[in-house]
């Protein structure tokens, strides 16, 4: 098989993909992995509670190696997803003062001035 995989995507970590064999999830994982590099930074956490919570036992430390994600961060999001995202922003991740500032654009004031003209 000679699936295209991007550069930067992380690689599963898990005992069966390690092995190098071949087994019914590993295309899965890989896509977990694909999903997830498109997510921003909330919602791989999010993504990734949700699958391990899906696996139940065993299943952060699953997915921390398959994403290559933190159980802490995992179990974060869980939290986050159990208070209903009450505290988590709709759309961009915007932390307050955190932003890059506007460029202010100075007027350019091109004055020609004709001395001596007439
Ligand atoms: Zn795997």
């Amino acid at each position: 098989m000679s699936t295209t995989i991007p550069l930067n995507l992380h690689q599963c970590q898990c005992q069966l993909c390690q092995q190098g064999e071949t087994h019914p999830e590993q295309g899965f994982h890989q896509q977990i992995n694909l999903f997830m590099s498109r997510l921003d930074e909330q919602q791989r956490r999010w993504d990734a509670a949700l699958e391990a919570k899906r696996r139940g036992h065993g299943g952060m430390k699953l997915i921390s190696q398959i994403t290559g994600l933190d159980v802490n961060t995992i179990r974060r999001g869980r939290q986050e997803l159990g208070e209903n995202l009450q505290n988590r922003p709709i759309g961009r991740v915007r932390v307050p003062g955190g932003g890059r500032k506007a460029v202010e654009k100075k007027p350019r004031i091109t004055r020609k001035t004709s001395e001596g003209g007439n």
